[in-house]
C-alpha cells in the first residue's frame, strides 16, 4: 500500500491535497538518478548553468500569484508575506546565477622554476537538502541555487506541512530547462528520508534548515561517510533597545521582526531587553502597536498575523505564556486564542508580556510564536550577558544611535547575524547563519556557494 499524507490549511484545518510518500526504493532510485545527473550537470559550462537559473527565476516570477496563494494555503502566512517570500526566494536564484560565473581558482608562485601550482574549484557532488515549513520557497532556493550554480545536482525533501510550494518550484526548474536528474523533490517522513540521505554514498553534502536536535542527529549520521554539512538551526534572538534609541523606530522594527510569519521564524526577536529608563514608554507604545494587528486567514488581505502551523507549536506557545504568567509576568496585550483541535486550526493573538525574567521558560527556549517578552537592563554589560546566555547564536538586534554603544554591542554579541537599527537583515547577497548550537556554515553571499565546492590543487613538475 502506498503511504500518503494530507496537506492541510492551518487557517481552517481543511484538506488541500493528498501527497504520496516516496517509498525507500523510490528515494534510493532518486539518489542514483541524482548521482548520474551530477556527472552531466557538472559538465555543463557555467554560463549555461547561469542562463538556466535565470530562466527558472523568471518562470517563478511569472507564476508568482499562484505560488504565493499555495504558500499561504499550506503555511498560513498572509498573502503579502507569501508574495514577499517569492521575491526573496528568486533573489537567491538571481544572485547565484551571477556567482556561477565567478568560481575562480588561482595560481601560486612555486618554489622552483620547474614547477607550476594551480588551484581550481569543482562542484562537490550530489547535494541532499531537508527544508522546514516556515519559508517553503526561500529555504529551498537558498540551497538549490548555490548548489546548481556550483555544478552540483540537488535533491530536496520539504516539510510534510508544506510540500506543495517546493513541488511547484521543482516543476518550474524543469520547465526552465534544468534537467530532471539535476534537481529533484522527494516526499517522506523526515527520519526515513534523513536516514536514506545520510546513508547514501552518492550524497556528498547535507544541507538542512530546521530544529537543533534534528540538525545534531544529521551531523552524527553524516560522519559515517564524511559528508559536508551546512546547518541552519534554532535561534533565540535578543533585541536590545539602548537608552538613547529612537523609540518609535525601535517599536516599528520590533513589530516587524517579532510578528512576521506569526513569530514562526528562527531569526525573530525572542527576548526584548529595554533600558530601564525607557522600558515603560517602549512597552506602552509596543503594546499599542501590537493591538492594531489583525489576526486571521492569510488569504484575507487585511490579515497581519496568520495561524500557528500545528497543535504541537500551539501547545508550546501556550505553555510558555502560562509559565511566564505563573512566575509574575504581566500581560499588556494578548494571551488570547482561537483554536479548534477537532477542526485543526490554532490562532494565537499577538501577545506582549512585561516583567519577564530568566526563570521563565520563554527566556530560555525558542518560542516560535507571536509572543513578545520584555525585560529591562541597567548597563550594556548586563544586556550583553543576558543576550549571550543561551546555547543559540543566530540573530541579534539592537537599537541605538550612539556609535560607541553600537560598536560595543556588535563586538560583544555572539551571534552570526546582527541587525543594528534593522529588524530585517536577511538578504541573498549577505551571509546568513549562526554560531554555537544555531548551526554550521553560512547561506547567501559569496560565503554561500563555497560549501558546494571542492578545492583541487594541481602541482605540475618537471617543466
Ligand atoms: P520543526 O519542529 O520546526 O518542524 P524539524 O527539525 O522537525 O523542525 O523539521 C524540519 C525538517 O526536518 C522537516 O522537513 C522535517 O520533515 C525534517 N525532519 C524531521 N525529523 C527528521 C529526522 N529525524 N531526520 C531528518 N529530517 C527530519
Amino acid at each position: 500500500m502506498v503511504s500518503s499524507f494530507i496537506v492541510k490549511n492551518p487557517a481552517t484545518g481543511e484538506s488541500i491535497q493528498e501527497v504520496p510518500r516516496h517509498t525507500e526504493e523510490e528515494i534510493n532510485q532518486a539518489l542514483d538518478k541524482g548521482h548520474t545527473g551530477f556527472k552531466k550537470w557538472s559538465k555543463i559550462n557555467a554560463h549555461e548553468r547561469s542562463r538556466l537559473l535565470k530562466k527558472w527565476s523568471l518562470l517563478i516570477q511569472e507564476n508568482k500569484e499562484e505560488i504565493a496563494k499555495v504558500m499561504t494555503m499550506e503555511n498560513g502566512k498572509p498573502l503579502s508575506e507569501s508574495n514577499g517570500e517569492v521575491n526573496y526566494a528568486t533573489s537567491y536564484i538571481d544572485w547565484y546565477a551571477e556567482e556561477a560565473l565567478r568560481l575562480y581558482g588561482r595560481t601560486i608562485p612555486a618554489a622552483s622554476e620547474a614547477k607550476r601550482i594551480v588551484v581550481s574549484k569543482q562542484p562537490i557532488g550530489l547535494v541532499a537538502a531537508i527544508t522546514p515549513w516556515n519559508f517553503p520557497a526561500a529555504m529551498m532556493t537558498r540551497k538549490a541555487a548555490p548548489a546548481l550554480a556550483a555544478g552540483c545536482s540537488f535533491i530536496v525533501k520539504p516539510a510534510e506541512e508544506t510540500p506543495l510550494t517546493t513541488i511547484r518550484l521543482v516543476e518550474l526548474a524543469h520547465e526552465a530547462g534544468i534537467p530532471e536528474d539535476a534537481i529533484q523533490c522527494v516526499n517522506g517522513r523526515g527520519s526515513v528520508v534523513g536516514r536514506l540521505f545520510t546513508e547514501s554514498p552518492h550524497v556528498r553534502k547535507i544541507t538542512f534548515t530546521g530544529s537543533t536536535p534534528v540538525g545534531k542527529s544529521l551531523i552524527k549520521d553524516s560522519a559515517e561517510t564524511i559528508k559536508h554539512v551546512t546547518m541552519e538551526l534554532g535561534g533565540h534572538a535578543p533585541l536590545i533597545v539602548a537608552e538613547d534609541a529612537d523609540i518609535d523606530f525601535a517599536v516599528a522594527q520590533t513589530l516587524l521582526t517579532k510578528f512576521r510569519n506569526a513569530g514562526q521564524t528562527c531569526v525573530c526577536a525572542n527576548r526584548i531587553l529595554v533600558h530601564e529608563n525607557i522600558v515603560d514608554t517602549f512597552s506602552e507604545k509596543f503594546a499599542e502597536a501590537t493591538k492594531q494587528l489583525k489576526v486571521g486567514n492569510g488569504l484575507d488581505e487585511a490579515t497581519d498575523v496568520g495561524p500557528i502551523i500545528n497543535e504541537k507549536g500551539y501547545n508550546k506557545i501556550v505553555a510558555q505564556v502560562n509559565d511566564a504568567i505563573s512566575k509574575g509576568a504581566e500581560v499588556l496585550v494578548g494571551n488570547k486564542y482561537d483554536a479548534d483541535k477537532e477542526k485543526g486550526f490554532f490562532f494565537v493573538y499577538p501577545t506582549v508580556l512585561k516583567n519577564v525574567d530568566g526563570s521563565m521558560d520563554i527566556m530560555q527556549e525558542e518560542t516560535f510564536g507571536p509572543v513578545a517578552p520584555i525585560t529591562s537592563f541597567k548597563t550594556l554589560e548586563e544586556a550583553v550577558e543576558i543576550a549571550n546566555n543561551t546555547p543559540y547564536g543566530l540573530a541579534a538586534y539592537f537599537f541605538t544611535n550612539d556609535y560607541r554603544t553600537g560598536t560595543y554591542l556588535h563586538d560583544n554579541l555572539d551571534f552570526g547575524i546582527i541587525g543594528w537599527n534593522d529588524g530585517a537583515p536577511s538578504a541573498a547577497h549577505a551571509p546568513f547563519g549562526g554560531m554555537k548550537e544555531s548551526g554550521l556554515g553560512r547561506e547567501g553571499g559569496i560565503e554561500g556557494i563555497e560549501p558546494y565546492l571542492e578545492t583541487k590543487y594541481l602541482s605540475i613538475g618537471n617543466l
